[in-house]
């Protein structure tokens, strides 16, 4: 019966890796990964989930299983840093978090959430988009449609969006990357949420926020803007929160489904309809990062440690878009690149054509998706005027 099934091409970004291994070009950059890295290229457990591992080994006194929501703790700490500590949705007990195995593990429960509870409603996802939101929903048979997000010169195309948007069939679902757009950078202003949320209001749609990058992108709070605006401002929403990014804690798995009702007594019923998606896909998430991540945000002193962490991260990438675009300058590309520092988050479009792609990867051992996406956190104080020059030479 196995002889029939054909053998699909691995993941894109596995064979870049693998290439980036092999080659053997002393000065080769990797762009492609989509992991934070350090200046010496590394992807380091933090300090304070470090000391909160150490806590856990020395208290933890069972490992049996914490129930198809997760910790309730965790959902006590993760809420109000996605909504806000004195969020009005709190506040009236509307919302509902389960932990689940990453932002991923997040996604395909609101997947799943949608076809069981909402049958029927469609999903509407950015062009382009994170690659496994195309699976996620296809392998949950959510019926998905895309709004344009960048423009044919690869910038932000709000207008476009926002037209689209417009024609969304009433009740179906929007899926709005909350901060540090992947795969593109561009984010929308305040303004632009403004304008999202009218349409979503008019439209009575319901809104799926991707939140898998707080805090990389202007801070804590400041990336929750659209997040809260929408949260505060309809009677539904999910919010699909993960902190593999934000606490460095990739393989740990663990995220969060957060699901807004119009009550409280509402918010009890679609809670009781996550626990069962939950349980049929894999029965209890992960405890270990979630267990993490309630002893830092419990604890004032191990939460300023990974806050000044945060920080550092962010000022490193923001800091690196910046001296990018600087690099670029003796080339005469400064302005032509200039956006790159208004982008946010890890991940940059930059505009590189797949050819130009090419070129950069077997003339300079240059490592980036043919997109031309590239991993802003890849960049260093040694590389960036070598990956400068070498993206003169393409681009000219
Ligand atoms: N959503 C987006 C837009 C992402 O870029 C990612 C990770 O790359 C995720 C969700 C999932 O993150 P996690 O690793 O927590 O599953």
């Amino acid at each position: 019966m196995f002889e029939q099934i054909a053998r699909v091409p691995g993941d894109a970004i596995l064979g870049l890796i693998e290439a980036f291994n092999k080659d053997t070009n002393p000065q080769k950059v990797d762009l492609g990964v989509g992991v934070y890295r350090d200046a010496n290229g590394n992807t380091p457990v933090m300090r304070a989930v470090k000391q909160a591992e150490s806590r856990l080994v020395d208290n933890e006194v069972t490992k049996t299983y914490i129930g198809s929501h997760g910790d309730p703790r965790f959902g006590k700490v993760v809420l109000p840093m996605v909504l806000g500590a004195s969020s009005p949705v709190l506040a009236a007990n509307r919302a509902s978090a389960t932990q689940a195995p990453g932002g991923t593990g997040a996604l395909r429960l609101a997947a799943d959430f949608i076809a069981s509870n909402l049958k029927g409603r469609d999903i509407w996802l950015s062009t382009p988009t994170w690659p496994n939101h195309l699976g996620i929903f296809d392998a949950a048979g959510v019926t998905r449609h895309d709004y344009p997000y960048v423009d044919e010169h690869n910038r932000l195309d709000f207008a476009g969006m926002l037209a689209t948007l417009k024609t969304i069939p009433e009740g179906d679902v929007v899926l709005l990357h909350a901060c540090c757009h992947n795969p593109t950078g561009f984010d929308l202003s305040r303004e632009q949420w403004d304008q999202v949320l009218e349409v979503v209001q008019s439209r009575k749609l319901l809104p799926l926020i991707d939140f898998a990058y707080q805090g990389f992108g202007d801070g804590l709070e400041e990336d929750a803007y659209g997040v809260r605006l929408l949260a505060e401002n309809v009677d539904e929403a999910i919010i699909t929160s993960s902190c593999s990014k934000n606490f460095g804690i990739y393989c740990e798995r663990t995220g969060c489904l957060i699901l807004i009702a119009k009550d409280e007594e509402n918010m009890l019923d679609v809670r009781s309809q996550a626990a069962i998606t939950a349980r049929e896909n894999y029965s209890n998430p992960p405890a270990h990062g979630g267990a993490v991540v309630i002893d830092i945000l419990q604890d004032d002193t191990l939460r300023a440690e990974w806050m000044s962490e945060l920080t550092e991260m962010r000022e490193r990438i923001n800091g690196l878009r910046r001296d990018f675009v600087e690099a670029l300058k003796p080339y005469g590309l400064d302005e032509q690149f200039a956006f790159i520092a208004e982008q946010r988050g890890m991940f940059s479009y930059t505009g590189l054509t797949p050819e130009q792609v090419d070129r950069l990867r077997d003339e300079f051992g240059i490592y980036m998706v043919r997109s031309g996406r590239a991993n802003v956190a890849g960049f260093s104080t040694e590389n960036l005027s070598y990956v400068a020059k070498a993206i003169a030479a393409v681009v000219k």
